[in-house]
């Protein structure tokens, strides 16, 4: 994809010279839009100049096209940054019946052809929290194939009986660091330092350690408190000496009180948050990552263990109390989604099931500036630039949608109806706009 763009513009600049001279690479003007700049609504009629894979220009007023731009005319439409789920797992798209056949080879097609239907829902950046590596995030960056940019956790780092390690009540002890399902089981501060320091030699963005029980795995109650001070402390020191931080996944306030007190900067999920340990994330500046989506689904969904639709209904009831008090207390709060399995094709529908809790505006934030934040944490090994904004030096990731989704939330959960021109670092990946 990458190379045909390049081989084209090549073509253009040999027969008009013009070109190349006064503009680069995907240089295109976007006139005649409202713009959402991943703050606020600043403008109804502005404009946005795009070169090579760059935003370099945000007009509040219409601006005219220079020799050799493309101009991208909006016709009043909105323009917001491209969205930001901070909460996925893009390689785990087999379904739960088909575990058992879950290959590498079989796990990575599905993978693919997941990524691509992310970028398609409009989500140009993704926080890969479990599963995914360098492999599938370095061919889209490579444009063998399409999809969001990827910021990864590689494999998580889970105790015995902890929430990723999913071993049935038959299946024999392991050895540490043995992969399953994406994650790493390590044991005290020695394996759990090693564990981390693999991880990210192996070019993970961020390190992700399972602070309490889970929803879908078999062993461990929603309650348990998992892994030490001094293991999470372990975690803690060796992404800080790699430039970055630790994720934690963590339900209850022992969790998450756990977590971050150990130095955690970020809490997945956070569903049974009560009020002391939300202020201690707000006093930490930690982030909250809830996801509403991935426990209604699988409320919906069929077939499923019956331990997992248990506790699911805890941690789905939870969710609803538990965004109200982060809300109230002014936490940082990201926008993630976390499906799994076949589920994914509900991934815009956070954005609905939000709006009981939050206006259009705040989930807006949340899904584009307040996640870029997050996705800066990872500092020096966050290659990627600043996303989530509008602003001259941001990433040229830009969705054209056909109505204003602040003042109607549920245009966000049709994209392939509502997302006019999806552009990911300068290249348009889809237009579908109609003459109006
Ligand atoms: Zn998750």
């Amino acid at each position: 994809m990458v190379r045909l763009v390049s081989a084209s513009l090549l073509f253009l600049s040999m027969l008009f010279p013009a070109y190349a001279e006064n503009a680069p690479p995907n240089a295109t003007l976007i006139k005649n839009v409202q713009i959402f700049d991943g703050h606020d609504l600043i403008t109804s009629n502005g404009a946005v100049r795009v070169s090579g894979s760059e935003i370099v220009e945000v007009s509040l007023r219409p601006l005219a096209a220079k020799a050799g731009e493309k101009t991208i005319n909006g016709d009043g439409r909105f323009l917001m940054p491209g969205l930001i789920d901070a909460h996925v797992h893009v390689s785990w798209a087999y379904p739960f019946s088909k575990r058992s056949q879950a290959s590498e080879t079989y796990i990575t097609a599905l993978a693919v052809a997941n990524a691509e239907a992310m970028l398609l829902r409009g989500f140009t950046t993704v926080r890969d929290t479990g599963g995914t590596d360098f492999g599938l995030a370095t061919a889209i960056n490579e444009g063998y194939t399409p999809g969001p940019r990827i910021v990864f956790a590689g494999r998580t780092l889970t105790q015995t009986g902890g929430h990723a390690d999913y071993r049935g009540l038959s299946d024999p002890p392991e050895p540490a660091s043995r992969f399953r399902f994406g994650a790493v089981i390590a044991d005290g501060e020695a394996q759990v330092l090693q564990a981390a320091r693999e991880e990210l030699r192996r070019g993970s963005g961020f390190i992700k350690v399972h602070a309490g029980g889970g929803v879908s795995s078999p062993q461990d109650p929603l309650h348990v408190v998992q892994y030490s001070a001094g293991e999470i402390g372990a975690a803690v020191l060796a992404a800080e000496n790699w430039g970055t931080y630790v994720a934690a996944h963590a339900y209850t306030p022992q969790a998450i009180t756990l977590a971050l007190e150990a130095g955690v900067k970020t809490i997945e999920h956070g569903n049974l948050i009560d009020r002391p340990s939300a202020r201690l994330a707000k006093e930490k500046d930690a982030y909250v990552v809830p996801n509403v989506v991935t426990y209604w689904a699988l409320d919906q969904g069929e077939g499923l263990p019956a331990y997992l639709k248990e506790k699911n209904k805890i941690a789905l009831e939870g969710m609803w109390n538990g965004l109200a008090i982060l809300k109230e207390e002014n936490v940082k709060i990201a926008f993630g989604t976390d499906l799994i399995a076949d589920m994914h094709a509900h991934q815009n529908r956070e954005f609905i099931l939000r709006s009981r809790v939050f206006t259009g505006l705040e989930i807006l934030r949340q899904a584009t500036s307040v996640n870029g934040g997050l996705i800066a944490l990872s500092g020096p090994l966050n290659a990627y630039g600043k996303v989530g904004v509008i602003e001259p030096g941001a990433k040229a990731d830009l969705l054209l949608i056909e109505r204003n989704p602040i003042d109607d939330i549920t245009v966000m959960a049709e994209p392939e109806a509502n997302f006019a021109i999806i552009m990911k670092d300068g290249e348009i990946v889809k237009d579908s706009r109609r003459a109006r």
